[in-house]
């Protein structure tokens, strides 16, 4: 049995998913599980944490912590871990946890293994598997010398388990110990966008340069309405200025696992698949039956999405609305 704590990812008042999902993998193993739970304002939070299966929620309250900062995180973590003597340390691996883990070993003096896409526990120690050279291998990692093992997990890959309303964490309040920061975050500006974003719902519709004009990312909007899903990009519909970089899927843009991934007019490059060949279910709509998205692809449709699209949708639309 490990002791690992899990850093909770939380926004506009409601925590993450993929922290819930931590939180059962390392409970659910037999570890001795901790949550760190960062912000100002944010205890009720940790209240729906027991069910999941954490022993401990570490509160850190403090106004430096209101709007998420790398600086004030890793120094407020590594103040707390480094007494703690955790065997391990998990946290998602989302634009956050990419941004604040680096850090965080960097103080602690130890290895990161980051975008993991499996996690298995054995005593006190971790063993992962990981994608390289843009998903076309896995690599097995296990850590060499002293601990804490540290470890980002990719998103929609463990699993969220079912909560048991019986179970409740202590609630521990804990010192932010931030001396004198560097930094400071003044305002956080959203995007103009009032879509979802492709990392945070289930189903993700993507259009690739097969849509060949913006205005045709009207039709995939429409589907995505009707299956509540969010509308990514290629970077070739990107670059032609089809779509907004946010969102854009692949290596040099985000990381996606969701249960449904619906590649429209996506030839299937390397890059395209490392950012969402670990998406549960992937559909394909191609003209091109040779397209190597054909090969990553639960179902295949070879067909021109401008037919296949307006006719899914209206089969779709009798499904939900009968
Ligand atoms: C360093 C580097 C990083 C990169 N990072 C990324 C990344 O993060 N994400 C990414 O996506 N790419 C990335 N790329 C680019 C990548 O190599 C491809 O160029 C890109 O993914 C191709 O986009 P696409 O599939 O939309 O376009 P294309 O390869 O041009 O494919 C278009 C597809 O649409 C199909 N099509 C055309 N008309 C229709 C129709 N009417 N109905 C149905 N299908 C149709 C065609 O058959 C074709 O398969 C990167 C490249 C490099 C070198």
């Amino acid at each position: 049995m490990a002791k690992v704590f899990v850093i909770a990812e939380h926004r506009a008042g409601r925590l993450k998913t993929s922290t819930f999902e931590l939180v059962g993998a390392a409970a659910g193993a037999g570890n001795e599980t901790h949550v760190v739970l960062l912000g100002d304002g944010i205890g009720e939070l940790a209240k729906e944490l027991g069910p999941y299966g954490a022993k401990t929620v570490h509160l850190i309250q403090d106004p430096a912590l209101k709007l998420y900062s790398a600086e004030a995180y890793s120094k407020a973590l590594s103040a707390l871990l480094k007494p703690a003597g955790p065997d391990i340390i998990l946290a998602s691996h989302t634009p956050t946890g990419r941004d604040f883990m680096p850090r965080l070993a960097a103080r602690l003096g130890v290895g990161l293994a980051s975008d993991c896409t499996q996690i298995g526990f054995n005593g006190t120690e971790l063993k992962l598997r990981r994608p390289v050279y843009a998903g076309k291998a896995t690599a097995e990692v296990e850590f060499m010398g002293p601990g804490p093992r540290m470890a980002t997990i990719r998103p929609n890959t463990v699993g969220v388990p079912a909560p048991d309303p019986a179970k409740t964490a202590e609630i521990v309040n804990a010192a932010a110990n931030l001396g004198t920061l560097k930094s400071k975050v003044l305002e956080v500006v959203k995007s103009s966008s009032s879509r979802p974003d492709v990392t945070e719902v289930p189903i993700v519709i993507s259009g690739g340069r097969g849509l060949k004009s913006a205005e045709n990312f009207k039709k995939l909007e429409d589907l995505a309405d009707v299956l509540g899903a969010a509308v990514g990009a290629s970077r070739a519909a990107v670059d032609a200025g089809f779509r907004p970089h946010r969102d854009q899927v692949g290596q040099t843009g985000k990381i996606v696992s969701p249960t449904l991934y619906i590649a429209c007019g996506i030839s299937g490059a390397i890059q395209h698949l490392a950012g969402m060949r670990t998406s549960k279910v992937i559909v394909a709509i191609n003209t091109d039956a040779e397209a190597p998205i054909f090969q990553v692809a639960d179902y295949g449709v070879v067909g021109d999405l401008f037919q296949v699209i307006p006719n899914l949708q209206e089969e779709l639309k009798k499904i939900k609305e009968p």
